[in-house]
């Protein structure tokens, strides 16, 4: 995900989210590219949950959010759907 340095208050959440501190590049990656390294990071981030619901709620299509690449994204979608 990638991180405003001056979030409005409702995305305060943000300030604690562990991509701001590693970069967005393990975040979106190339098409093809092993999404791997971003899944652990988010697997130790505090805001794992409110990232993803966040994603989920504006339809991020691109990169990995909570944890979660954009497929998976895709399919958890049509599961509650
Ligand atoms: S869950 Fe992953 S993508 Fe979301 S804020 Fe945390 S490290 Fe970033």
């Amino acid at each position: 995900m990638h991180i405003d340095m001056n979030p409005a208050p409702h995305l305060a959440w943000q300030e604690e989210a562990l991509c701001a501190q590693t970069g967005a590049d393990f975040f979106f990656p190339e098409p093809g590219s092993s999404v791997r390294e971003a899944k652990r990071i988010c697997g130790l981030c505090p805001i794992r949950a409110a990232c993803l619901a966040y994603a989920l709620d504006h339809d991020e299509r691109f990169g990995v959010w909570g944890g979660l690449s954009e497929k998976e994204r895709l399919e958890l979608r049509r599961t509650c759907n």
